[in-house]
């Protein structure tokens, strides 16, 4: 087992990561800008480096400074949370050029996941459902058109190197595939240095239903049931909720262990996700991440498995804590990202939050770095903390939320909270009943 964990992150990760090392009995590390000097997770750690000023890419994106930090402090793995380095395969590969344990799967399998055309080639060698489209990138017009014609309209070009939802255009008709597909280039090659391209059917009204999975990196793979993701704002998701309420025990079982053997097959080691669009009952790949994700804990909640505790185990060498037939669901649970920003427009809110109280009782989590009179630096994403609910069902976890959502008091900056005290009460969200359209259309509803 690892002496000494280095956590490249900030934040509620960084607290998240820091709390699994304690209780493995694992030294921690963290790693701060100088505008984070006074950060929980600085707080918390048995030993801390700064590591530059605040903008990321001179601090936490700053890799010579975190192995830096490592060769100083003697960390002998380094946790890297999500965000960040977290899906850098260069950084896997120089952590392990300087024998120190990155804690995720290989500089290769991240890097193979990255490339959207890669990653989509992979799923289909693996057994795993994609969405029809090119094999591959699209070279010109022509191509493209043959393609669209081939699998219907609409289709939706997307950039191989993408990420964050850009350099994404739909194309309803023929009339509209020439800019579509320019314009996709043009983007791509802008924001990632690449404009390869490629087309797929544009699904219309699916659910966004991922599967997490771990693998041990030596031929075994679980799955840990799905999460539904399908209430977004600019694809960054908002909502989440394990199980899908879309889905039946028949389906969960067929999509997990779909994942399941792939990451087997792949030799995958550690944590990783395999998201879906999911419409009239089937399931398309879009993506894999190969991390732990924000929203790793209402699969914690319903299956009782501390998912970091896996990741460092698998890391060291000890393998999975558990075998599919061990993973058992109980009940139901959802989870609302609380960022610091206006509930209706989404600006940014940093400031001083000059009250923090956030709700207790059975079945609630909070996970949070802030507290009262902690200032929100300008420079980083606008996550301040995540309230995570359990219930023996979905109608007993809703109720629990609304009245942990009535509790949680955020003074002195704005919140997304107004926004879920709203979405708890609303019929279509009581029924399960949502599509990955369903939030932008009622936001602009105003309702
Ligand atoms: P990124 O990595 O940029 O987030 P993804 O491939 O994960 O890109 O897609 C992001 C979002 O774009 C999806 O959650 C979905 O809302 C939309 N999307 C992607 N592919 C399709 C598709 N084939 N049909 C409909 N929507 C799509």
């Amino acid at each position: 087992m690892f002496q000494k964990i280095l956590i490249a992150n900030r934040g509620e990760i960084a607290l998240r990561v820091l709390r699994a090392a304690k209780e493995l009995g694992i030294q921690t590390v963290a790693v701060h800008s100088t505008a984070d000097a006074d950060a929980m997770h600085v707080r918390l750690a048995d030993e801390s480096v700064c590591i530059g000023p605040p903008p990321s890419r001179d601090s936490y994106l700053n890799i010579h400074q975190i192995v830096a930090a490592c060769e100083i402090t003697g960390a002998d793995a380094v946790h890297p949370g999500y965000g960040f380095l977290s899906e850098n395969a260069k950084f896997a590969d120089i952590l392990a050029a300087h024998n120190i344990t990155f804690i995720g799967p290989s500089g290769d399998h991240i890097r193979i996941m990255g490339d959207k055309i890669e990653a989509k080639r992979t799923a289909k060698r693996l057994g795993i459902p994609v969405v029809p489209g090119s094999e591959g990138a699209v070279s010109d017009e022509k191509e493209a058109k043959r393609v669209a014609a081939e699998i219907g309209y609409p289709v939706i070009i997307k950039a191989s190197a993408g990420g964050g939802g850009r350099g994404m255009k739909v194309a309803l008709t023929e009339a509209d595939l020439e800019i579509a597909l320019q314009t996709a280039r043009t983007e791509a090659g802008a924001a990632f240095g690449d404009d390869a391209v490629y087309i797929e059917k544009y699904l219309q009204k699916p659910r966004h239903i991922e599967v997490q999975i771990f693998g041990d990196g030596a031929g075994k793979g679980v799955h840990l049931g799905e999460r539904d993701c399908s209430l977004q704002r600019r694809h960054q998701k908002v909502w989440e909720e394990a199980n899908s309420p879309a889905l039946n025990a028949e389906e969960r079982s067929r999509i997990g262990e779909i994942c399941a053997n792939a990451v087997a097959n792949l030799g995958y080691s550690g944590a990783g996700t395999i998201e879906f669009l999911y419409e009239n009952g089937e399931f398309y790949f879009i993506e894999m991440n190969t991390r732990l994700q924000v929203e790793h804990t209402i699969t914690e909640a319903i299956t009782g498995i501390d998912l970091v505790h896996e990741q460092i185990r698998v890391a060291s060498g000890g393998g999975l804590s558990v075998t599919q037939d061990d993973i058992r669901f109980h009940g139901h649970a959802i989870e609302c990202r609380i960022n610091a920003e206006d509930p209706r427009t989404f600006v940014p809110s940093p400031g001083t939050i000059t009250h923090f109280h956030t709700p207790g009782g059975l079945g609630i989590r909070v996970d949070s770095g802030v507290y009262s009179g902690y200032k929100i630096p300008p420079y980083y994403d606008s996550l301040i903390g995540k309230l995570i609910v359990h219930g023996r069902n979905r109608v007993e976890c809703m109720m629990r939320l609304r009245r942990a959502l009535d509790e949680f008091v955020v003074d002195g900056i704005k919140t997304t909270l107004p926004l879920f005290r709203e979405l708890v009460g609303n019929p279509d969200i009581a029924n399960g009943d949502y599509d990955i359209h369903w939030l932008e259309k009622h936001l602009a509803k105003g309702e």
